[in-house]
């Protein structure tokens, strides 16, 4: 494992810090910031207006990211691409790009190394917990997808943290990460193109809505009642509905932002028409959104995608308590092997 600094797990007041701390001037450590996050350098020798021995200093102490690519996946048509990213402690996290209509151009992040919240039907929960990523981890992410983008004259426009992990189990990272993507002279990507999506940890989300971001939000439901929720979900059992659409509640009415609420229809489980007048009943009247995903069937868990018969009659029973839901499977993602979340991602930044 490399002793060296991660540039991108430093702050720019840090990386000022350090570089001062060697002799140079505070300006510098903006030219490499751009270096780093504007022309996705990943090579000192290339910092063409530094100082040779600043270059020296960096390459002695400093590595310009610690993420190696170990695979690049690309779907059949070409709209989505999985990159599986190894760590400098060798745990390897995946990151997705995802295209849409050339319009939107979407990274899909992870923020932990596995999960440990166990939820039955993700393939990352069964996998469980191995640890946190620092906020460089998660920033670094995005940059690798950026930089493939760059590649073809196209910028990132969007960026998901729906990849492995429980975004609010590792709050503090995650926020760090987040006002980094934001940056104007590093990644620069506009809060409302920044959607979070948690499980429902109620007392991160009441955090969360005190942050004063305009960042968007989205909820893990896929139940409507306890029983039901904590057979998927086991951290229902810690945050039980009540506790959940309080924080949600307490959410909307500091930020007066819509929330998303996502739902994966599994067959004959949580797709029928009294499941679909519960979920009415719970968020009638509230601001929000819900975004149907049919499940993506993993290895150690039985249940199946619900059909498309089932899934329209969800939508119209929703429609009734005037709960707009979208549906959207447009596309084969045949890169999906390991990641469960996909579809809801690729839903989410629409
Ligand atoms: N931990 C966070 C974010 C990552 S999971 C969360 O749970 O919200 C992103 C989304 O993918 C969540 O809505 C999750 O419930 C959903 N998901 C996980 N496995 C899935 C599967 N097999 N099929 C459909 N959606 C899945
Ligand atoms: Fe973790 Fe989200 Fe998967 Fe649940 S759905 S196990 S919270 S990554």
């Amino acid at each position: 494992m490399s002793s060296k600094i991660n540039l991108f797990d430093l702050t720019l007041d840090s990386l000022t810090s350090l570089i001062t701390g060697w002799g140079f001037e505070p300006y510098r450590a903006r030219q490499v910031w751009r270096w780093l996050y504007q022309h996705h350098a990943s090579d000192f020798s290339v910092m063409a207006n530094l100082p040779q021995n600043l270059r020296e200093s960096l390459d002695a102490e400093t590595t310009p990211g610690a993420l190696k690519v170990v695979s690049s996946v690309q779907s059949f048509d070409g709209e989505t691409r999985k990159l599986a990213l190894e760590l400098a402690d060798g745990q390897i996290i995946e990151t997705v790009l995802m295209r849409y209509e050339g319009v939107r151009r979407t990274a899909c992040v992870s923020t932990q190394a596995g999960c440990a919240m166990g939820c039955v039907f993700c393939a990352t929960g069964q996998m469980g917990f191995a640890r946190h990523l620092s906020p460089g981890e998660i920033v670094e992410q995005a940059m690798h997808v950026s930089r493939l983008l760059a590649q073809e004259q196209q910028r990132l426009s969007n960026i998901v943290l729906m990849g492995m992990g429980e975004p609010f189990h590792n709050y503090d990272n995650t926020l760090e990460a987040i006002r980094r993507m934001m940056d104007e002279e590093g990644l620069n990507i506009g809060q409302r193109h920044l959607t979070v999506s948690t499980v429902g940890i109620a007392p991160a989300i009441r955090r969360f809505a005190d942050e004063q971001l305009q960042v968007r939000l989205a909820i893990s439901l896929h139940a409507a009642t306890n029983e039901a929720r904590s057979a998927l979900l086991p951290i229902n059992r810690r945050y039980p509905l009540n506790d959940l659409m309080d924080a949600v509640r307490y959410y909307i009415r500091t930020t007066n932002r819509r929330v998303t609420f996502e739902w994966a229809l599994i067959a004959g489980k949580n797709d029928t028409p009294e499941e679909a007048h519960r979920l009415g009943q719970l968020l009638q009247g509230l601001l929000c959104h819900v975004n149907m995903i049919p499940l993506n069937p993993t290895q150690a868990y039985q249940g199946q995608p619900s059909d498309m018969a089932r899934v329209s009659a969800f939508v119209n029973i929703l429609e009734d308590y005037n709960i707009p839901a979208t549906v959207r499977v447009r596309r084969g993602i045949d890169v999906n092997a390991g990641c469960g979340q996909l579809k809801a991602a690729l839903i989410a930044s629409q």
